[in-house]
């Protein structure tokens, strides 16, 4: 039974927000079986399999298919979102950024498959049994990173900066954040601290991607919560209770694209309906979850900031 989200609360990739980065990662492994030409990870589904969860291991494996328990449309994005977090950090590192954080990296396996050139250093943060159980498990499958990595376990809503210079990260290089699928999983004013935190710890010429989604329209949020709690009695019919509803803060925040821009950041974004055109994929449904408010955003910090 998931319980609702208290500060201070913490999870393993088998409970709480942990299963949110199995579930993503199982969608990865799904998305890479369908079609590799556009995204591929080979490590989604290995790692699905380490973490246990049987319902997602038989569904990252293939042994059991999407059918009714992962709309198709989610593994689609699951191919636009990871390309453009790809293409973001391979194009900073062509630019000669060659230090790269990923906030919230629950399974991401980037510093294991990008070919970062020689010299990039790459941070990985998340909750310490999150970033320990990935070590361990890439360890165990002989996975060798493709860049120097580091890890830094800590939470995102304390001192996590400590956690990233104790692992050596240097504020004074320009650097390549992501904070992918991660913004929903945090209160509203730990998303501005996070936010403001990067934006001091970045040199100038750095550069950002995270998602970016307008405050909900009257009734919107129910219908979303009414589609997360739908998704979550498959599932729990299924074997695995992710209480999907559960482990999101609802309610107003700030908007990450102009909250950003105001803090000095110059930001493109493009919207999945955007990324599925631009790959050739069909275009979204009307969703429950508000798939099609999200934008992708991107761009670099002003190099005098505001
Ligand atoms: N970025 C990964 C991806 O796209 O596959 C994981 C996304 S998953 C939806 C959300 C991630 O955010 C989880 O790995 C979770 O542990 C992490 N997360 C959420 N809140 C956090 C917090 N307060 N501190 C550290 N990590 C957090």
């Amino acid at each position: 039974m998931t319980s609702t989200r208290q500060d201070g609360d913490t999870w393993d990739l088998a409970s709480s927000v942990g299963t949110t980065a199995t579930a993503a990662a199982a969608a990865r492994a799904i998305a890479t079986r369908e079609d590799s030409s556009l995204f591929a990870d080979p490590f989604a589904e290995p790692l699905v399999r380490a973490v246990g969860v049987d319902l997602l291991t038989r569904l990252a494996s293939g042994e059991l298919p999407p059918g009714d328990l992962v709309e198709h449309v989610a593994i689609d994005v699951a191919k636009v979102r990871g390309k453009f977090y790809d293409d973001f950090f391979l194009d900073a590192a062509n630019a000669g950024i060659t230090q790269a954080v990923i906030l919230a990296s629950g399974l991401d396996s980037r510093a294991y498959r990008l070919p970062w050139p020689a010299g990039t250093v790459v941070y990985e943060l998340d909750q310490p049994q999150v970033v320990e159980f990935k070590t361990r498990a890439l360890a165990d499958l002989g996975a060798e990173p493709t860049a120097e990595r580091r890890v830094a376990a800590a939470d995102l809503r304390d001192d996590w900066p400590a956690a990233l210079r104790d692992a050596g990260f240097d504020p004074t290089r320009p650097t390549a954040w992501s904070a992918e699928g991660l913004l929903g999983y945090l209160p509203p004013e730990a998303q501005d601290s996070l936010l403001d935190t990067i934006t001091e710890l970045s040199a100038p010429g750095s550069r950002l991607a995270t998602e970016s989604r307008p405050n909900p329209k009257p009734g919107e949020e129910d219908r979303t919560k009414e589609s997360l709690n739908r998704v979550s009695e498959r599932w729990r019919e299924s074997g695995f209770d992710p209480g999907m509803a559960k482990l999101r803060y609802f309610g107003e925040r700030n908007e990450a694209a102009p909250y950003l821009a105001g803090l000095g950041w110059a930001l493109t974004g493009r919207t999945v309906g955007d990324l599925l055109a631009a790959a050739n994929l069909p275009p979204l449904r009307e969703d429950g979850l508000r798939l099609g408010n999200v934008r992708y955003i991107s761009g670099t910090l002003n190099e005098t900031p505001n």
